[in-house]
């Protein structure tokens, strides 16, 4: 098979569109991609000009890159885009064997039309995506992520190409995905739109509170072919959120817990005990004689006492108590995994601490004391009843004493 049957066959088994013209632009051979495609016959157009086949304004201009190839004697590639169509072009010298001249040229045009369409919607949506201020990502049904938006790549510190692959799990971390984002993951494949809301440290070193959003993306009506993650930086909220949880269970004056917190606190502590059955008891206190603290010294005086008062109690219990204010100068403190007995020996030291402070103003304070534990035929009602009257008989039998009921 001589050079030229030998170009003649391969350009008719390509898939790509090709010609061979002259250096006159009469065409030689055409394949049957190329007469495919423009819906021609080959008799009609073989040894016909390729130039005068072709509109003048098109051919001028690719008239260069044929010069370029006769003067370089390189093939020479260049995008094009003809009628709609998109390609990736290449003009190649023929170089005759006997010359050694370039006597003919062959071109090749690979289609690029959808490559370019889906290029094109690429930078759409990019320019869509760009445009949203909270991260968002596109990640595959691999979990490797596709897509992301300036904001997203702000926040992980890297550009779009350093992301662009990267695995979900390496990008957060292993123990975030695994406590985080693995459990809304794996719904969102199923199907399901999920979403949760968690702190999260950033490359900058940065905590913030993100509400995460995951849309499973569907590539026909169930498949799903990969999940848009749209998260919001809503730490503000977060924080303000729990600024106002806090004050809704402080007491403003002592800075320790309200009645509100201990309700709520009272309640989990019994569900807890029907579980593990170690003891739940509480002191109630209330102080001797406080009409007359602030009859004599004044109200600011009493208040004073109130506070020292709360800060000395606060050092003889844990953590785990919930001490809070019930009301004017009555205290109650729950004390979660204690019995009776260590619950009576805590409100006596308590008692005694308070008895030898020295408060200014009345230099001495007494409190009466009230102590009982949850049984289980106890409700909230009874057993806080209970205790009550356990002071109340501490109130009754002298003051400045402790009574368990
Ligand atoms: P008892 O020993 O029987 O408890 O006598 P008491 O005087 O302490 O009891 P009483 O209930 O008669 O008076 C409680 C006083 O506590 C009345 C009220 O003015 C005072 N009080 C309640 N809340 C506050 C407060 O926030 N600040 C001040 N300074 N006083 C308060
Ligand atoms: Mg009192
Ligand atoms: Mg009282």
């Amino acid at each position: 098979m001589d050079n030229d049957n030998l170009t003649y066959a391969l350009m008719n088994a390509s898939s790509d569109l090709a010609v061979i013209i002259d250096l006159n632009g009469t065409l030689l051979e055409v394949n049957d991609a190329a007469l495919r495609r423009y819906g021609l016959e080959r008799d009609k157009i073989i040894n016909h000009s390729l130039y005068r086949l072709l509109p003048s304004d098109y051919i001028n201009f690719r008239k260069v890159y044929i010069d370029i190839v006769l003067q370089s004697h390189e093939p020479h590639r260049f995008e094009d885009e003809f009628n709609g169509f998109s390609y990736h072009a290449c003009i190649y010298p023929l170089i005759n064997n006997k010359t050694n001249n370039i006597d003919k040229l062959a071109i090749f045009a690979t289609d690029k039309t959808i490559f370019k369409k889906n290029e094109d919607l690429y930078i759409k949506h990019s320019k869509i995506l760009s445009t949203v201020q909270s991260p968002m990502a596109f990640i595959n049904t691999d979990l490797t992520v596709q897509i992301v938006n300036d904001v997203y790549c702000k926040y992980f510190e890297k550009n779009e190409k350093e992301i662009h692959g990267e695995s979900i799990e390496k990008l957060y971390g292993a123990k975030t995905y695994k406590t985080i984002l693995k459990k809304q993951i794996d719904n969102c494949l199923k199907g399901n739109t999920s979403s949760s809301q968690d702190w999260f440290t950033f490359p900058d070193g940065i905590k913030r509170y993100m509400l995460m959003n995951f849309y499973p993306f569907f590539k026909n009506s169930n498949t799903v072919s990969g999940i848009v993650i749209n998260s919001t930086d809503i730490t503000k909220m977060k924080q303000m959120e729990d600024e106002l949880k806090k004050l809704s269970i402080t007491d403003q004056l002592t800075g320790i817990y309200n009645r509100v917190k201990f309700a709520e606190a009272l309640t989990d502590e019994i569900n807890r005990l029907k579980r593990y059955n170690s003891g739940l008891s509480i002191i109630m206190f209330d102080i001797d004689h406080f009409k007359k603290v602030n009859d004599i010294f004044g109200h600011d005086v009493g208040d004073e006492v109130l506070k020292k008062l709360s800060n000395l109690v606060h050092e003889y219990i844990r953590d785990t108590d919930i001490f809070s204010r019930w009301g004017g100068e009555e205290f109650m403190i729950l004390l979660p995994h204690t019995k009776i007995t260590d619950a009576s020996n805590l409100a006596n030291r308590i008692r005694e601490k308070i008895e030898n402070k020295y408060f200014k103003g009345p230099n001495t304070v007494t409190c009466s004391f009230g102590v009982t534990e949850y049984t289980m035929d106890d409700s909230e009602e009874s057993y806080t009843k209970r205790v009550d009257e356990a002071l109340y008989k501490s109130k009754h039998s002298g003051r400045n004493m402790v009574t368990v009921l």
